[in-house]
Order: structure tokens, then C-alpha cells, then sequence
């Protein structure tokens, strides 16, 4: 008998499209084109203190608007990760060696960029025992010093094959937000996030709040994926049971070919009735627009968010 394929009732732009075709960008995915003085200014400053950024190795969109005001994120321990996450663009393989001067420089550019909070996060680094936690640890420490009114938020790895010291030396170093990207919801972990475990990043976002309770945690999924609103619900409820106190939910943008295909854009009418259900379920705060991004509008964000608590608290 033949197999019949049905038409997708609940996302129609997706009935008639065969099963390996992208859809097409649709207009809401608009993006500010890199070049201003101000994103030559940051792009110098990255350049000159030989850093990287999240914001090129993965092919942001954002990075036109964000490197205009001065907003990089920084990946701290090379270029080259231990995963092979199907929607990242950043290469993997073997890593060099940490290079013991990085946290400095790192502190340095964070001064010139007169930034008052910034993100720093970097590769999987499974090849080291501690994941990179202690490197973590002296980036934000050099931070401190180097520019102490800065707030600081690091965006980690799972440290999955790491004893439960990694994720102490990063807490213990006291960064002002605490953030771990779940991605997408645990179904599609085998073909998206291959090498990690979806309750363990869990439990380490949890872990992080019981160990210091005055962090704020953050985390976010990608939409766009195959993941069903259902799904998506259910990981807002997830994170509340972690005491998660930010989620962020952007749309999934395929980075080349090879990567995981869009399967579909989400509508901002959706983003918004995501944003609706998550304060629902009592985030602090929520972002869920097609562009955000963990680290987009994180200093405004972190601001906000310092607000939120302090309302709650009073409330
Ligand atoms: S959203 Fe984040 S990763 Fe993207 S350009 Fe802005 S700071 Fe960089």
C-alpha cells in the first residue's frame, strides 16, 4: 500500500513542501548589515587582543546590530570543540592547549569596550578534567579586577564528564548570571545535541541556584527545529522545576547545508503566546522573538531582570 502523507493541519506552509526543501526566510528574519564605525570599533578591539567571539564563529544575525553598540561575546578556550552539535557552526575536533593569558585579555577588551555586563562562553572542552571550569574561574576574576563594575554572565558547558567540582569553581567565582542553553527539547536531543543529556543540563542549572541562591540562572531553547509547541511547554515546565529564572526561545537559523534543516519559521504571533505561557509559569523574565539569542540585549536584559527579582522580592 502506498504511504499517503497527510497534510500538516497545524503548520500549513509545510504541507506541500518536500520532505528536504528549506522554507523560505520569511521578512520578520530582517537583520542591521555588519559595518558601521562602531562594529569596526569592537571587530579592531577582538581583533587586536587576539579573542574570540561566539558572535562570528557561529554566523550570529545579530552581530551587525550588537557590535555597533560595542556588544561582544566572548569565547574563551580556542576555537576548535569536542562536540559535534548538529546546529553550530563551530568547527570540532582537537582542541590546542588553554592559553594561560586569554583570561586577561579577555578582562582587557571588556575595559576598552567599556562594556557594564558581559558574556563570556566558550567550546565543549571534554579533552580537559575539569571541563574548563577553572579557566571559566579566572576569566571572571580577571574581569573583576580589571573592570569591577561590569557584570559578568557566563554562558557554560554541560561539564557532563566532569565531577561535580567543575561546576563549584565556576559558582564559586561568583558570576552574576549563570547560564546553560538546553537548545531544544530532549526528543531531539539525538539528532541535535548528540553528546549531552538533557536532565543533566537540567540538574546542572538547578545544581548552580542551590549552590549559590543569589545567581540568577538563565536558559534557552531554539525553535524551528521539529519540535512541537506541546514540547516546548513542557520544557518551560522543566526549567520552573530547576528554578530556572530566565528563558530565552529563538528561532533555529541553519547555519550551511550540512547543518540541521529549518523545518519551519516560527510566527512572531507564536514567539509572543511562548512569551505569554512562560511568564505564566513564573520566569522573571522571558525574550522569545526569532532573533534572540542567549546573549542578545543581555546587559538590558540583566538590568530588567535584577528588577524583576527585586519586585517579586518586595511583592
Ligand atoms: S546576539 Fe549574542 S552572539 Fe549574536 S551578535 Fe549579539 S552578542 Fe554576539
Amino acid at each position: 500500500m502506498r504511504d499517503l502523507k497527510l497534510p500538516d493541519q497545524r503548520h500549513p506552509e509545510k504541507a506541500h513542501r518536500p520532505d528536504n526543501a528549506q522554507p523560505k526566510k520569511p521578512a520578520w528574519i530582517r537583520v542591521k548589515a555588519p559595518g558601521s564605525e562602531g562594529y569596526r570599533e569592537t571587530r579592531d578591539i577582538i581583533r587586536g587582543q587576539k579573542l574570540s567571539t561566539v558572535c562570528e564563529e557561529a554566523g550570529c544575525p545579530n552581530v551587525g546590530e550588537c557590535w555597533s553598540l560595542g556588544h561582544a561575546t566572548m569565547m574563551i578556550m580556542g576555537e576548535i570543540c569536542t562536540r559535534g552539535c548538529s546546529f553550530c557552526n563551530v568547527a570540532t575536533g582537537k582542541p590546542e592547549a588553554l592559553d594561560a593569558f586569554e583570561p586577561g585579555r579577555v578582562a582587557h577588551a571588556v575595559a576598552q569596550l567599556g562594556l557594564k555586563h558581559v558574556v563570556v562562553t566558550s567550546v565543549d572542552r571534554d579533552d580537559l578534567d575539569d571541563g574548563g571550569a577553572e579557566h571559566f574561574a579566572q576569566t571572571i576574576r580577571a574581569i573583576r579586577h580589571r573592570a569591577p563594575a561590569t557584570t559578568i554572565e557566563v554562558l557554560v558547558p554541560d561539564f557532563l564528564k566532569c565531577g561535580p567540582a567543575a561546576l563549584e569553581t565556576v559558582v564559586a567565582a561568583k558570576p552574576d548570571v549563570f547560564n546553560h542553553n538546553l537548545e531544544t527539547v530532549p526528543g531531539l536531543y539525538p539528532e541535535v545535541r548528540p553528546g549531552a543529556r538533557y536532565f543533566h543540563s537540567l540538574r546542572l542549572l538547578q545544581r548552580a541556584k542551590e549552590l549559590d541562591p543569589s545567581l540568577f540562572t538563565k536558559s534557552g531553547i531554539m525553535v524551528g527545529l521539529g519540535e512541537d509547541r506541546q514540547g516546548v511547554l513542557q520544557v518551560m515546565d522543566d526549567m520552573r522545576a530547576a528554578d530556572i529564572d530566565f528563558l530565552t526561545i529563538g528561532q533555529y537559523l541553519q547555519p550551511t547545508p550540512k547543518h540541521h534543516r529549518v523545518d519551519r519559521f516560527v510566527t512572531p504571533e507564536e514567539f509572543a503566546g511562548y512569551e505569554k505561557a512562560a511568564y505564566g509559569k513564573g520566569f522573571l523574565m522571558v525574550s522569545a522573538t526569532p532573533l534572540t539569542r542567549s546573549s542578545y540585549h543581555a546587559g538590558d536584559d540583566f538590568d530588567r531582570l535584577r528588577a524583576a527579582r527585586l519586585a517579586r522580592l518586595g511583592g
